[in-house]
């Protein structure tokens, strides 16, 4: 780290737990690869502590910070500016400080937008299903539809987070001209005339992931046509119950979340710094992690 001196610019991570991240080494190596004075720490910030964790970001000049829970809604009043993506989610894991402005931004839907795209799928014009609205699902669903997404079908089970979900659905019909609409999960013969109706099908609700490592939510493996694109926003483990059941259906494009999880962190450097964050890189050093 010898390249930290006294021209150095922190970019911190609010969250609470969040030692386990890996955005700090994605982005420590990224500024090491290209020469750039930023340095980037997590931080323990539980929501009683966000409001002096904002004051810090303008008290001592922070290029900015990312969020993620339980502050991504409870940082907006603290914020002075909105950015479309922030504002239609109303939530932030973004925060750039231009000469003491503080916008907030959510990278999230830009991250599996970009990944789908470099993966050779673009979503313009396209049908997609949609498990979970919550804090991941919700800005898939909404960037999606910022980027000309023809129609989207959103399941959700009926918990705390169904009401939330309708309340994306008006968003993006009122907003874009995507057309949206919501599904009780429970219905399952919906999902399954979703599913041959779709070009894409991504599964953001978490299950396939511990302490739900053998659960899918699709289990009827005739439920998948081959030309599916298929996305499982989780990515530990690399390979979800969901994605075997996909693969073994014959399925060719089948992916975790690793990639939209990087490149919502590309996003986010790209508003930092104003460059591209060197993803190759970034990808072989969290693998290097992975196998310590
Ligand atoms: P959240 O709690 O905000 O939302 C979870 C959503 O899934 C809700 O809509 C909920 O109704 C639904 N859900 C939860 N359990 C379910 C179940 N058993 N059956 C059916 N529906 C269920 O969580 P979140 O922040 O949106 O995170 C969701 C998942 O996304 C995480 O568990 C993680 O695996 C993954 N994730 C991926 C990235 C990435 O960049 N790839 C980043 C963060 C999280």
């Amino acid at each position: 780290m010898t390249r930290i001196d006294g021209h150095t610019y922190l970019i911190g991570l609010m969250a609470y737990p969040i030692r386990h991240s890996m955005s700090p080494t994605m982005h420590n190596t990224a500024f090491e690869a290209l020469n750039l004075n930023f340095v980037y720490l997590a931080f323990d910030v539980p929501t009683e502590k966000l409001k002096n964790g904002v004051a810090a970001i303008r008290t001592l000049d922070m290029r900015g910070s990312n969020v993620s829970m339980p502050n991504k809604q409870a940082i907006i009043p603290y914020l002075d500016k909105l950015d479309i993506s922030a504002e239609l989610n109303q939530a932030v894991n973004t925060v750039v400080n231009d000469n003491g402005v503080l916008t907030g931004y959510t990278t999230d839907g830009v991250g599996f937008v970009t990944d789908l795209k470099k993966k050779g799928h673009e979503v313009a014009g396209k049908k997609m299903v949609l498990i979970g609205a919550g804090g991941v699902g919700t800005p898939i669903a909404t960037q999606s539809a910022l980027d000309s997404l023809s129609e989207i079908r959103i399941f959700n089970r009926h918990d705390g987070r169904f009401d939330h979900a309708k309340e994306t659905v008006d968003i993006i019909n009122e907003k874009t001209n995507c057309q949206a609409s919501l599904t009780d999960l429970a219905d399952q013969a919906a999902l399954k005339e979703a599913l041959a109706w779709a070009d894409i099908f991504c599964d953001a609700t978490g299950v396939g992931m511990k302490p739900l490592e053998d659960q899918s939510l699709v289990e009827d493996p005739t439920w998948f046509k081959k030309d599916l694109v298929v996305y499982d926003t989780v990515y530990a483990p690399r390979e979800t119950k969901l994605m075997t059941i996909a693969k073994n259906a014959g399925v060719d494009h089948v992916y975790n979340g690793l990639g939209m999880m990087i490149e919502q962190g590309a996003a986010a450097f790209k508003l930092w710094t104003g460059q591209d964050m060197p993803i190759d890189l970034v990808q072989a050093a969290i693998e290097e992690k992975d196998h310590q």
